[in-house]
């Protein structure tokens, strides 16, 4: 039982006061600590493998809001589709097109986040504002009736310089309000996922109103 229920409490507070939601990120952690959080009333849970979340989601409760917020390959989506309450590191149009083809066949609407390359580094995934703007306004992405982009989501530097993290996450905040204004009826921008144990603070102060918390709340991994 290695859970932080101090940790938890407080940024689950923290979260509240600022309007935003808490993904508590439980990779490669147990199943007995996500129930540990699950009977503090805790129900959104989010993972980066795909296999280890089929396990998990098995083994328990059915009202768990699980989140999907890793590098998400096109041959794994069908198995998500079922169930997953939201997709967050959809980087591009091909992953998309599956994930509506897949949502199709489950007959659902499955909400996704885009995820934008904010870092000045070279391993991390995601498109920029151009890229956006075009997939948006694409005939092709009108026609996919089976998705729904709610929101953008973003990785900052892995940096100790405050400056550039909070650029960053600037940055970020500046294309989800240009990006806000268009509704249509697969696009509606609500949500923007920034924001780590590291750096969690520093994003909702720049906008961020979904924040991926792992080794805060479950201890170092
Ligand atoms: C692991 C992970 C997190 C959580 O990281 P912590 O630093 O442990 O809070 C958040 N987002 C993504 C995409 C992750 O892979």
């Amino acid at each position: 039982m290695s859970i932080q229920v101090e940790n938890y409490k407080r940024i689950q507070l923290f979260c509240q006061q600022h309007q935003a939601t808490l993904v508590a990120v439980s990779k490669t952690k147990p199943v007995e600590d996500i129930l540990e959080l699950y009977k503090l009333g805790h129900r959104d849970f989010g993972e980066n493998y795909v296999q280890e979340l089929l396990e998990k989601q098995a083994q328990l409760p059915s009202d768990i809001r699980w989140h999907f917020i890793g590098h998400l390959q096109s041959n794994k989506v069908k198995y998500l589709a079922p169930f997953i309450s939201l997709i967050h590191g959809v980087d591009s149009f091909k992953l998309l097109k599956e994930i509506n083809k897949q949502a199709l066949k489950t007959n659902r609407i499955i909400p996704c986040l885009l995820q934008m390359y904010i870092a000045k580094e070279e391993t991390k995934f995601g498109m920029d504002k151009l890229e956006l703007a075009e997939l948006l306004s694409s005939e092709e992405f009108s026609l996919l009736s089976n998705i729904c982009v709610e929101g953008l989501m973003g990785m900052a530097s892995f940096s100790n310089d405050k400056n550039l993290v909070e650029s960053e996450f600037k940055g970020l905040y500046e294309i989800y309000r240009t990006f806000k204004s268009l509704q249509t009826p697969n696009c509606k921008l609500s949500l923007l996922s920034m924001g780590m144990s590291g750096d969690y603070e520093l994003a909702i102060s720049a906008g961020s109103n979904m924040v991926r918390i792992g080794s805060l709340l479950f201890g170092a991994r």
